[in-house]
């Protein structure tokens, strides 16, 4: 997955213009910057490759779904579906929107689960929007999700931070919903350092991505200073120098996602020979953006033993979510706990979900036994073949 194992002296180039000749803000100063745009000429870049109208700059993902959410019309006391597998900020963003996140299960795609989502809209029939996770690079069941959106009125929103570039029937992961979210932090597919994008065929959707983030600025003509403000909202603006990266990284996206398919499908092939795997299911194989392998054994106590024994031949990038920090409803005591430094505007709502009571029992049978291996862009042949070994002497 990660694009920083390729920096080169492309990127190098790219900031150093906008040292040189350009301008440090993505905004105005036309008489200084001798026409460098970076972030305007990577927004471009986006929208062709992915083929959507309108995709917007902001300083993370993470902005990039807050500013989404508010964009789409979600804000408080709205209820938003997001699924027990994901990074926290997927969940953050919607309680700092003054929204609900409820959980749902996600099934062996390791993604919300049409499922999951019907048996939630029975209990909550109100729910206003589903945050769809495209975790580890690629999607779910989209065209039963995308009906039962259509048919109950709810915005569907991608979080396609994890999956640039992927893609399900041709068309990219975060364009099939009314608005989607890219990251580009420092770990990511595509690498600006820290950045994001709101991507979206909706022009509405679009003048209030770009306001939002921007202090509500409607961005016309040359004079900052003129400009009226149509609503409120905040500094999620991305810099110059960061886009620059990105414009870099972008014209790499080719071979990134190249390399990863073909690193990928050589270790998913050695593993397709041992019966106790199974692996994830992938809706449509051909636009997995194969940042990741995810694969699953029989057992709790197996998978358990299995990362353990990678980890003792010596392979790093091996996740066993189930357990860690950061992406398994399970163990995030905070958000059981909704603690935030101050009190938040979910505490003025009565009736909202008690978070150290949610469970999610078809979510964590399928946790507890998926393993993920991240797959690296700069693997050799003879590391492919270490690891293929490898697995040789742990699996029956
Ligand atoms: C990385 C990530 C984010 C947040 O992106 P940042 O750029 O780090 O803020 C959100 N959701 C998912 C699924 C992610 O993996």
């Amino acid at each position: 997955m990660p694009g920083f194992e390729i920096f080169d002296d492309s990127e190098k180039q790219q900031v150093q213009e906008v040292m040189e000749k350009g301008f440090t803000f993505r905004y105005n100063f036309d008489g200084m910057r001798n026409d460098v745009w970076k972030a305007r000429e990577l927004e471009g870049m986006i929208c062709e490759t992915l083929q959507v109208k309108h995709a917007h700059l902001v300083s993370s993902g993470t902005t990039a779904l807050s500013t989404a959410l508010a964009s789409a019309g979600i804000g408080a006391g709205d209820k938003v579906i997001v699924p027990p597998f994901t990074f926290v900020a997927s969940v953050e963003a919607i309680v700092l929107a003054g929204a609900i996140p409820i959980f749902s299960e996600i099934d062996e795609t390791l993604t919300l689960s049409p499922e999951g989502i019907q048996e939630t809209l029975k209990t909550h029939p109100d729910i206003k929007a589903i945050n769809f996770v495209h975790m580890c690079g690629s999607m779910g069941k989209m065209d039963e999700i995308k009906a039962i959106c259509d048919q109950h009125n709810i915005i569907l929103l991608e979080d396609a931070c994890q999956a640039t570039g992927a893609t399900y029937k041709g068309q990219a992961l975060g364009t099939i919903g009314q608005v989607g979210a890219l990251s580009f932090d420092s770990v990511k597919t595509i690498s600006c350092g820290e950045g994001g994008a709101i991507l979206t065929n909706d022009s509405k959707i679009y003048d209030f991505a770009h306001q939002y983030s921007d202090h509500g600025h409607d961005h016309i003509g040359m004079d900052r200073g003129a400009e009226t403000h149509p609503i409120m909202g905040s500094n999620y603006r991305i810099s110059e120098m960061n886009a620059a990266v990105g414009v870099a990284q972008w014209k790499k996206l080719d071979r990134i996602l190249d390399t990863q398919r073909r690193n990928k499908k050589a270790l998913k092939d050695a593993l397709s020979s041992y019966p106790e795997i199974s692996f994830r299911v992938i809706p449509d194989e051909s636009g997995d953006n194969a940042g990741f392998l995810s694969f699953m054994l029989p057992t709790e106590e197996r998978t358990q033993e299995v990362a353990k024994a990678l980890a003792e031949q010596g392979i790093p990038g091996v996740f066993y979510w189930y357990a860690n920090n950061w992406h398994y409803l399970k163990n995030w005591h905070h958000i059981h706990q909704m603690k935030g430094p101050a009190k938040l505007p979910i505490d003025l709502i009565a009736d909202r979900p008690d978070y150290s009571k949610v469970q999610t029992p078809k979510s964590d049978a399928i946790m507890s036994r998926t393993l993920s291996m991240l797959i690296n862009l700069s693997w050799t042949e003879a590391q492919i073949n270490e690891r293929i070994a490898a697995f040789a002497k742990i699996f029956r």
